[in-house]
């Protein structure tokens, strides 16, 4: 199969990121390897999970098993709350990357920044150290808010090379955005089709859309994302809805569409706020 070319998008830092990938939140440890091997033959290249989803070594298996060049690749994992910390950062990142079984991996996030602990400037600096032992390639962070961007910023001096927010249309982080914008902070937009929590797929402005371009509500939000130039990674355990998901090259919205999904923010969201997650 002619394999679609994703888009990448540049990092602050010189790498590259194919745009659409596939996230392995709350996918079994037991299936893993089987539901990653699926994405990879469907022609996903960018997997992202993280210690606490339990699932890297399974993750690392399919990439084992995909006989695919390490270098085709982009594998992104993060650091768990607890781990943050110096000496615990580099042990955590140490056990990741012998569950993952490889050499390097191409973006380390700290999770969440748990701000009452007030480890995250530390944790950034030891991740900064990671960097330089060229065993991570980009360093990031994940449901940083522009404070906590901007204390890391002012304190260390290294920009992250993204920012993974939760980010759908009913809950667009303006603000967040707005400040990861000015600062070539790229953003990873996680949670994507709102988890299937709410009826975003059933809302007209997207209903109609799909009917437009005889394509699914999922591909007209995937579409979405990657018209505002988000990274993202939807996830599917099912390799119809994979594929589906991937299938999302040979159509574009016109600006009045984006426009018009743009317009659904509700502020709601389907996890926590990232002050209160500690
Ligand atoms: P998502 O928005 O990708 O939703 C996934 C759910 O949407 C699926 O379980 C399914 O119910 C539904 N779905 C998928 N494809 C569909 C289709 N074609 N048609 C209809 N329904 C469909 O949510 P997510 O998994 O939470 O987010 C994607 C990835 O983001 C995760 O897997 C993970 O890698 C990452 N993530 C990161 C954080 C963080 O704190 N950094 C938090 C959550 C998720």
């Amino acid at each position: 199969m002619t394999q679609p070319a994703v888009p990448r998008i540049q990092l602050n830092d010189g790498f590259s990121i194919p745009q659409l990938g596939f996230g392995v939140f709350k996918v079994d440890p037991n299936e893993t390897e089987r539901i990653v091997s699926d994405a990879l033959e469907v022609g996903y290249r960018h997997i992202d999970t993280a210690r606490i989803y339990g699932n890297e070594a399974g993750v690392g298996r399919a990439v084992a098993d995909s006989g695919l060049p390490r270098e085709e690749l982009f594998i992104t994992t993060k650091l768990w709350n607890d781990d943050q910390g110096t000496q615990s950062a580099f042990d955590a990142f140490d056990a990741s990357l012998d569950r993952l079984g490889l050499d390097y991996v191409d973006l380390y996030l700290i999770h969440w920044p748990a701000p009452a602990n007030d480890r995250y400037v530390e944790t950034w600096r030891a991740f900064e150290q990671i960097r330089e032992s060229g065993r991570v390639r980009s360093i990031g962070v994940s449901n940083f808010l522009a404070p906590h961007l901007e204390r890391l910023i002012d304190e260390t001096g290294t920009v992250p090379a993204v920012d993974q927010i939760e980010l759908h249309p009913q809950h667009q982080q303006p603000e967040t955005a707005a400040f990861a914008e000015a600062h070539d902070i790229a953003i990873q937009a996680w949670g994507p089709l709102g988890q299937g929590k709410y009826p975003l797929l059933e809302l007209p402005e997207v209903t109609d859309a799909a009917s437009t371009h005889d394509v699914t509500p999922a591909q007209v939000v995937i579409r979405w994302h990657l018209q505002r130039g988000h990274i993202l990674f939807p996830k599917s355990n099912r390799r119809e809805r994979m594929a589906e998901n991937f299938d999302v090259f040979g159509f574009e919205l016109t600006s009045a569409e984006v426009d018009a999904i743009t317009a659904l923010e509700r502020e709601v969201r389907v996890s926590s706020h990232p002050d209160e997650m500690n």
